[in-house]
């Protein structure tokens, strides 16, 4: 079972296909497979806080350490993932 990705709760259009892929291309969080299945989502689409470069906040996210604080502490989506996922949350 694959739960709601980051772009589609958050509506960013920055996926493949989506409207705002012409202003920074398409979101790492959506192609990084390496994470796929992480909180049941596909690709980094449910662990994105840990993938470097996002374009959350139309902006080119850093790395893992200049995110988190905003991620953990701010993101609504971070919080729905948390409230779905519980004690199997993978950080
Ligand atoms: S990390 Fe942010 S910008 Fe990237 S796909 Fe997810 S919600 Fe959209």
């Amino acid at each position: 079972m694959v739960r709601e990705n980051c772009w589609e709760y958050m509506g960013c259009g920055r996926e493949a296909g989506g409207d705002r892929v012409h202003e920074f291309g398409v979101c790492p969080a959506y192609n990084i497979d390496k994470y796929n299945g992480f909180n049941a989502g596909r690709n980094g689409g449910r662990y994105c806080w840990m993938v470097e470069g996002t374009l959350c906040q139309n902006t080119i996210q850093g790395n893992w350490a200049q995110k988190m604080r905003h991620c953990l502490t701010k993101c609504e989506f971070f919080k729905h993932v948390q409230a779905q996922q519980g004690g199997s949350l993978k950080y």
